[in-house]
């Protein structure tokens, strides 16, 4: 797939506690599960790998109750229920049939993940623009900065996001230190400051965004 340069996509989004590459992630599964629940249930490529998969995995498919599509998935529950009764009635040479593959939504999310992690690269190199706005209002989570670190970069804007990646972690775990020191009874009264949400702040910085 031919890389695209387009840094202000990253720079829009930029924010001192907030991974982009998570963020960017985060909208388009949803956006692409609700399209497809919307849009593409009686679609014969869609059904074909939902079949493949036995539907979505526990994860996906609970995003899908949380966004209130019944009918969307309503039809591709129905249909999967169908066919699995129909082999449960057909004996156990179909049970023990073929493997179930991976859940579509999954697949798609990890293409999107690596073609967002090359574009960052990508753009990093390019756009003075970015690493100045990064320097300002910029952090990613400790896996996007890992794998991004692993792209083709210049050497020089390596290191810059290697420095300024790590300063935003080292921030963010400055805050969560003075978070737990405060837990302590006679300390407790003292949570106020932007120390109060450093715990779900590294929460995300390490295990990604909230479905
Ligand atoms: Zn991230
Ligand atoms: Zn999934």
């Amino acid at each position: 797939m031919a890389l695209l340069a387009d840094p202000d996509r990253y720079i829009e989004v930029l924010q001192t506690d907030r991974c982009p590459l998570c963020f960017l992630l985060h909208d388009y599964v949803h956006e692409h599960l609700k399209s497809l629940l919307e849009e593409s249930v009686t679609d014969p490529i869609t059904r074909e790998a939902l079949f493949q998969s036995r539907g979505f995995c526990n994860r996906h498919a609970w995003l899908g109750v949380k966004q209130g599509k019944h009918l969307g998935m309503g039809v591709i529950y129905q249909s999967l229920l169908e066919k699995g009764l129909r082999e449960l009635s057909a004996g156990p040479k179909f049970w023990n049939r073929t493997k179930v593959k991976s859940c579509p939504l999954c697949e798609s999310e990890k293409k999107r993940d690596l073609s967002q992690i090359q574009q960052f690269a990508f753009s990093w190199n390019l756009s003075e623009k970015l690493r100045e706005a990064f320097i300002n209002r910029g952090m990613l989570c400790l896996i996007h900065l890992e794998k991004v670190m692993k792209q083709k970069l210049n050497p020089s804007h390596r290191k810059n996001l290697y420095e300024t990646g790590k300063k935003a972690l080292e921030r963010l775990l400055k805050d969560l230190n003075e978070f737990l020191e405060k837990q302590d009874y006679h300390r407790s009264h003292e949570v106020s400051g932007k120390e109060q949400d450093a715990w779900i702040r590294a929460v995300r910085a390490i295990s990604g965004e909230r479905e």
